[in-house]
Parts: C-alpha cells; sequence; structure tokens
C-alpha cells in the first residue's frame, strides 16, 4: 500500500542522538546530551511532586478541555481560556494548523533554515511550501510578504528562530503583522520565550486583540523542562481556536503532563533562575568564540551556533566519541556549523576546553 505521494519525499524526523545508543556505541558511562535544547536543570521540583500526585490517576482519561491548566496559562499569559489550545508537544499544535489550513492548491511561507516540523507537516498536507531564506541568520520579511499570495494560508515566525538563536524585534514584528494581509494566519513560534533576554523582543499577546490571524505557539519542554511529557499550547484569537479545535484530537495532552505543566507554570522563580544561569552559560560560549576568533549568531535562546570553520560533522563526531551529543550543522541547513545546546556551567567548559584541543589538533 502506497501512501500519500508527498511522503515518500519527508525523511522521519532526526533528532539528536538518544543517550542510551551514544554510550553503548563508545562504551562510555557518562553522557551530556546538549543537542535537543533540553533545560540541563531538569524541571521545577513542584512539577515532579505534581506527578506523584497525579500518579493515583492512571486510570482516568485526562480532561481533553484541560481546565486546570487552561485556567492556569490563561492567568499567565493574560489572555481568555477560549483562546488557547493545547498539544501534545507545541509539535502539535503546528500539526493542527497544517491540518486545519493547508491543503493542495494552498501555499505556505517560511524562513530557511529554521525549525523542520513547519514544512514537514505542510508537506504532508500536500501545500506548496515557500522557504525564504534567511538574512546573516536573521527572517527576511520583506521577501517573506514579498512570497505571500491569493494561495498563501500560513506564514510562519519562528522567534527566537532554532537554530540560529536569532530574534525578530517588535518593530519589526509590528510592522509585518501591519502588512500581512488578513486572511493569511501569521504563526509566531516563541518556543524559547522564557530565555529572550532582549528589550526589544516583541511582546505579542496584546496583538492578539488586533489581530484575528496571529497565533501564538509556546511550550513547556524548553525553559519548563517537561520536554518528555509532550505539552505546548497555541493562544489566539477565540473566534480562530474554536474554528482549530475540530482538528485536535481529544485526549491530546496526558493527565501527568497537565498537572506538571501547572505546578511548574507556578515556579516562576525556577525560570528566573534558569534564564540567569543561561546568560551566563551563553556567555562561557561567547568569550569562547572571541578568544578563538570563531564567528556566531547572538542568541536569545538556550542554544549557541557556532561557525567552526571545518567539516562540522568530523567536530559532532569528535565530541561524540568523548560523550558529547551536540547537532552537526550539515543536518540543521547551516554546513560548516555546530549547534550546542547550552549546558550547566562545567558542561559548558568541559566541551569549550574539548573543542579547543579540536581546533589545536586542526592547525598542527
Ligand atoms: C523545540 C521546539 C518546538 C517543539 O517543542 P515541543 O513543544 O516539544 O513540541 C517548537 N518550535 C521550536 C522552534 C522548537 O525549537
Amino acid at each position: 500500500m502506497q501512501p500519500k505521494t508527498q511522503l515518500t519525499t519527508l525523511k522521519p524526523y532526526q533528532p539528536g542522538k538518544p543517550i542510551e545508543e551514544v554510550k553503548k556505541e563508545f562504551g562510555l558511562s557518562k553522557i551530556v546530551k546538549l543537542a535537543s535544547n533540553e533545560n540541563p536543570y531538569g524541571c521545577s521540583p513542584k512539577a515532579k511532586k505534581a506527578i506523584e500526585e497525579e500518579l493515583q490517576n492512571l486510570h482516568l482519561y485526562p480532561d481533553g478541555y484541560a481546565a486546570g491548566i487552561r485556567e492556569k496559562v490563561a492567568a499567565h499569559c493574560k489572555v481568555a481560556k477560549e483562546q488557547i489550545i493545547f498539544g501534545n508537544g507545541s509539535d502539535e499544535v503546528v500539526q493542527i494548523l497544517c491540518r486545519a489550513y493547508l491543503g493542495e492548491g494552498t501555499s505556505t511561507v517560511m524562513p530557511a533554515p529554521t525549525f523542520p516540523q513547519y514544512r514537514h507537516n505542510a508537506v504532508i498536507e500536500a501545500a506548496e511550501v515557500r522557504e525564504v531564506p534567511l538574512v546573516e541568520g536573521d527572517h527576511d520579511l520583506q521577501a517573506m510578504l514579498e512570497a505571500i499570495d491569493s494561495s498563501t494560508k500560513i506564514v510562519w515566525l519562528c522567534n527566537p528562530n532554532n537554530p540560529t538563536g536569532t530574534y525578530i524585534n517588535s518593530e519589526d514584528f509590528a510592522s509585518f503583522m501591519e502588512k500581512v494581509p488578513k486572511g493569511v494566519l501569521v504563526v509566531s513560534d516563541e518556543a524559547y520565550y522564557e530565555y529572550v533576554g532582549a528589550e526589544d523582543y516583541p511582546d505579542t499577546v496584546p496583538f492578539l486583540k488586533q489581530y484575528e490571524n496571529l497565533i501564538i505557539l509556546r511550550t513547556f519542554s524548553k525553559a519548563y523542562g517537561l520536554a518528555s511529557l509532550r505539552i505546548g499550547y497555541g493562544l489566539g484569537a477565540e473566534k480562530v481556536i474554536k474554528a482549530i479545535e475540530p482538528a485536535r484530537e481529544p485526549f491530546n495532552t496526558s493527565r501527568i503532563a497537565q498537572a506538571a505543566a501547572l505546578a511548574a507554570l507556578g515556579d516562576q522563580s525556577f525560570i528566573e533562575d534558569c534564564r540567569q544561569k543561561n546568560n551566563f552559560g551563553l556567555q562561557q560560549y561567547y568569550d569562547f568564540c572571541k578568544e578563538q576568533g570563531l564567528s556566531y549568531y547572538p542568541s536569545e535562546a538556550n542554544f549557541i551556533l557556532v561557525d567552526i570553520k571545518g567539516d562540522s560533522d568530523e567536530v559532532f563526531q569528535y565530541l561524540l566519541s568523548r560523550g558529547y551529543i551536540v547537532r552537526s550543522g550539515s543536518a540543521l541547513g547551516f554546513p560548516g556549523f555546530i549547534r550546542i545546546t547550552v549546558g550547566n556551567s562545567e558542561e559548558n567548559s568541559e566541551i569549550i576546553s574539548l573543542l579547543k584541543t579540536f581546533l589545536q589538533e586542526r592547525i598542527s
């Protein structure tokens, strides 16, 4: 049986290498995974406690409406409860949006390189994908506007962008929203929102009042440290959220995920602490890059894309065989670069020291 032909052009998502696999392959006992932008400090202890309590209810279906976490997110983000859609990770919200809006004869516009799931889901829905190259790591918003025509249903903004860590500022975001036709949905994927420090990063939620064609994506997988539980959400106009709801599976977020997310959201001091440590970690990499004369993109997220001026697969293998999993830029549209998730300060120092040795060996 042949599936839809467009599936034959896609590869399954290539995640960062799993820890267990690397342990076996290289006979190592300690592995540090800095490949998928997970939080090196785990999650809030309050989330762990909430999970333990929820273990009493494993035999029960979750609340498909996710009332508890819905109320908490609504208060946290200052939106109405009806303005939220939860997903099995924000990945699933991407899928729901594609199911809801894309199909044959439609098109979708996105930057490139960016998070691969926009393209992946659009291809499955048989939409035409229009990829607009980043310019020096930044979204080319003007070219993205020009790529929109009457067939266009969704425009994707990844802010901060994965894998560059670069961001769209509030002035550019506002002017983009003003110019995008009202019939085109703008998705602002803010998976790294909690890490952003830039003063001129846009506060997009207030735009929801004026623009019915805006959806904001956030997740509990990154700063909140709950990647394994798969929970994220979209914020939008009540009308739009209601319209896309039928494309959502009835029990798409688990009881455990809902309980953990609720508790995690209530522990903002954990998030603040992680943000500060992440900034310190980024500085470690900036200092290293400056010292070694390597270029990098200043990052508003918890990862850094570094130009190692060579074969990125070689550096990847070098680090991998020593127990450090990063992402090779060749898999991310940035050959010659590596993307490193910011770890704790010790992990960062170790990886920096390995990279120094690697670069030294390369010269001699
Ligand atoms: C990690 C990531 C996501 C997906 O997060 P989940 O909520 O775990 O599905 C979405 N967008 C971007 C840009 C990401 O980097």
